[in-house]
């Protein structure tokens, strides 16, 4: 039995009275739980699970198996703010998707730092800045698993790169890429020297936006490209794409 803190990236109905539920733990990484009698109202779950909420969790492990159970939940934080505009929701989905992406070992409480910093940021976003919060989370968070892309140098040679030119940027060679070597990477694309300068700054902490909507959707789709790469085996990201195909409601709300 561990008590750690914990978000709910993801629930579902289990049978009658039961609830399965997907947190981001501190002490356990991403783990499955199910919580028995979490539908019956009156519970000890009480209206806690909700989506992206922060609670104090108290888990049984179970060592041989994936679906652990869930003894306590209680909520220290809901988020509402994230159901409040159809843009925040579709970047929260698509935040814990990623989360979900993350095993028990990977990255340790770093993940759920993380992912409750984003979640944060996003839920109190004006609409402009939903799509960039977003991105520096998921930057943040290849960074804590440990594969953050490479910028300052080439990816493949590493020689040194002017960070006032335009260079080639390859998910699967893990950054950007100088003139030679990019042209041995068919698929690599153009990063501008600003947005280049945009994600080291989201690397070093800042809160940077982006000069327009088009610029935005321009990172939101690097850096999908650059996690199917390196957190889903080149499988789609169908939260986070579902929600780049809505334009990120960048301009809406
Ligand atoms: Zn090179």
């Amino acid at each position: 039995m561990i008590r750690t803190d914990a978000i709910v990236l993801h629930a579902f109905d289990y049978r009658e009275t039961s609830r399965i539920v997907r947190l981001a733990t501190r002490e356990a990484g991403v783990v499955s739980v199910i919580a028995r009698g979490a539908k019956r109202t009156g519970g000890k779950f009480g209206q806690g699970m909700d989506l992206f909420t922060s609670g104090a969790a108290q888990i049984v492990l179970h060592p041989t198996r994936d679906l652990h159970t869930l003894g306590s939940f209680d909520a220290t934080r809901a988020r509402p703010g994230l159901a409040a505009s159809l843009a925040r929701f579709g970047a929260a989905a698509a935040l814990s998707e990623l989360g979900m992406r993350c095993a028990p070992e990977d990255g340790g409480g770093a993940i759920h730092d993380v992912l409750v910093a984003g979640f944060d940021a996003v839920s109190v976003a004006e609409a402009h800045e939903v799509i960039p919060r977003t991105v520096t989370a998921a930057w943040h968070l290849a960074e804590a698993l440990g594969f953050a892309p490479t910028l300052e140098h080439c990816a493949a040679c590493h020689e040194a790169l002017d960070t006032e030119e335009s260079v080639r940027f390859a998910p699967r060679a893990g950054g950007a890429l100088c003139a030679r070597c990019a042209a041995l990477a068919p698929g690599a694309r153009a990063l501008p020297a600003d947005a280049r300068a945009m994600l080291l700054a989201w690397a070093a902490g800042e809160e940077g936006i982006p000069a327009d909507a088009k610029v935005a959707r321009a990172h939101q789709r690097l850096v999908r490209e650059f996690l199917e790469e390196h957190l889903a085996d080149g499988k789609p990201l169908r939260a986070w794409r579902d929600w780049e195909m809505n334009g990120g409601h960048a301009e809406s709300r």
